[in-house]
């Protein structure tokens, strides 16, 4: 069935991006939001708007019930999970479809199975994608725990099985440490996740984050070469580029291949992304988890391929054939994506919600700012503090850096802190630009010297505007 109208279950930049993808492809959209978001960006561009709660998340963009009643009120063919709150939720998969509605992903089924990180790690094994070497199931209880890193050796982490968002994930390294973390990392998990599951695996100390976006139509599966995250806060991703800086050629092939492989053993349709690690001296790559849902790292990807992502997946939900074919995808030059946060990197990266009084985007080919940003919006304390991400594309990296630098220069954003200051540091640091960074850079090179230089960064911000 063709979609004719899609509901936007989510908030922020992503709900704006859905409402573009579905304006492109002729949909009618509805948007749903909290009471402290009667004023965003996509209430304003979506044909109709419907008040779902309160602010708290859990009344409201996380209520299954209200999303599906809203739903259900305005008519629409399809609900659009967008990424975090209920985009990786089984159940609220099947709660659509019981509702006669389309689900804009996965099938509730392949949700569950790949969002459970011990039962993917068995689906990676079984479609032949090697795995960070550790536990083959979830642990029972201590005396495993104690085994199995005996075998692997230290230091290990302990990972909830519902785990995301880099939070549940915790290093140890002695068995003292364990003893002492694993009963806290079980109860931890049980608190935030309703599951207190829990998975260990070697730590691989000198690695890179690598992705490989796939996209599938339950039927076809093709994939969209890769991206690397290796930059990392609290291991949450801050900067993202595509594709891999020095990826050889045949590993890169592997890596591609092999996610293709784990999403048909699923019959995978929607976009989806493999995550991996990949140490570069062993020249070895390990899957870690995969994402049932579009990410916040997406336009990277689009930029190098062309493809549109999210109107890719509102196609195939609607029962179509993928509009690619894999001979078809090539890479063109390279992007970077700077995400743009309000929080204020000079004092420890602390929230700063706050009023934008002033706003100016750069505005040339090849630079994109995905933003659920106006002059004079409010944003509301409630939320993650994802303000909006900006895109640079250009022939080769070292050109994409020299844009972005220039574009970091012209983005201005008045009335609250925000992460730019890091990014000008980032983006002229050498290790950065010769792309001699992994997953552990970032946090000791802000201790040792990024601190000073987002501080002179922010200075010479200071000084020009008051210029
Ligand atoms: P991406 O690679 O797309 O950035 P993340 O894992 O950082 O993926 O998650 C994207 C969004 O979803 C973030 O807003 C993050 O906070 C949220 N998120 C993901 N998984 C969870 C989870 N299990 N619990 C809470 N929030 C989550
Ligand atoms: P989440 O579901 O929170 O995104 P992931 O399993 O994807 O959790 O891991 C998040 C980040 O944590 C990775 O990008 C990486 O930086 C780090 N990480 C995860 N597993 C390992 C590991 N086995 N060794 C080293 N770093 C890891
Ligand atoms: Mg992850």
């Amino acid at each position: 069935m063709t979609i004719r109208s899609l509901l936007v279950a989510n908030r922020g930049e992503i709900a704006v991006r859905i409402i573009r993808a579905a304006k492109a492809l002729g949909i009618r959209t509805v948007q749903v939001f909290s009471a402290a978001d009667a004023d965003m960006l996509a209430v304003r561009l979506a044909d109709e708007a419907v008040n779902i709660g309160p602010p708290a998340a859990k009344k409201s963009y996380l209520n299954i019930e209200a999303v599906i009643a809203a739903a259900k009120a305005a008519g629409v063919d399809a609900v659009h999970p967008g990424y975090g709150f209920l985009s990786e939720n089984g159940d609220f998969a099947d709660a659509v479809e019981a509702a006669g509605l389309i689900f804009i992903g996965p099938s509730g089924d392949a949700i569950r199975l790949l969002g459970d990180k011990v039962a993917a790690r068995a689906v990676a094994a079984r479609a032949g994608v090697p795995t960070v070497p550790g536990s083959a199931g979830r642990i029972d209880d201590i005396a495993e725990a104690r085994r199995i890193a005996g075998e692997t050796g230290f230091p290990v982490m302990i990972k909830a099985a519902a785990g995301g968002g880099g939070r549940g994930i915790r290093i140890v390294d002695s068995m003292e440490e364990l003893d002492r973390q694993f009963p806290q990392a079980s109860a931890e998990a049980a608190a935030a996740f309703g599951d207190g599951g829990l998975y260990m695996e070697k730590v691989i100390t000198k690695a890179r984050h690598v992705e490989v976006q796939i996209l599938g139509d339950g039927q076809n599966v093709v994939h969209c070469f890769e991206r690397e995250c290796s930059l990392q806060r609290r291991r949450q991703k801050v900067w993202e580029e595509a594709p891999a800086v020095g990826l050889p050629a045949d590993i890169r092939a592997r890596l591609c291949d092999s996610a293709v492989a784990l999403a048909r053993e699923v019959k995978y349709r929607g976009a989806g992304t493999v995550e991996y690690l990949y140490d570069e001296e062993a020249g070895a790559f390990y899957f870690i988890e995969v994402n049932t849902r579009i990410q916040v790292e997406h336009p990277v990807t689009e930029m190098i391929t062309g493809i549109d992502l999210v109107q890719e997946m509102i196609r195939v939900a609607g029962g179509e054939k993928l509009s690619v074919r894999q001979e078809d995808i090539r890479i063109t030059g390279h992007a970077i994506e700077c995400r743009i946060n309000a929080e204020d990197p000079a004092r420890g990266f602390q929230p700063a919600p706050g009023t934008i009084t002033s706003l100016a985007v750069p505005d040339q080919p090849g630079i994109r700012f995905d933003t659920m940003l106006y002059e004079g919006y409010t944003i509301p304390p409630f939320y993650d503090s994802l303000l909006g991400k900006l895109i640079v594309h250009a022939g080769d990296r070292a050109s994409c850096i020299a844009k972005l630098e220039a574009a970091l220069a012209a983005l201005s954003i008045g009335g609250v802190s925000t992460t730019i200051p890091l990014h000008r540091a980032l983006a002229g640091d050498a290790a950065v630009r010769s792309g001699d960074f992994h997953t552990r850079f970032l946090e000791p090179w802000l201790a040792a010297e990024g601190e000073a230089r987002i501080a002179a960064v922010s200075g010479l911000e200071t000084e020009g505007q008051s210029a």
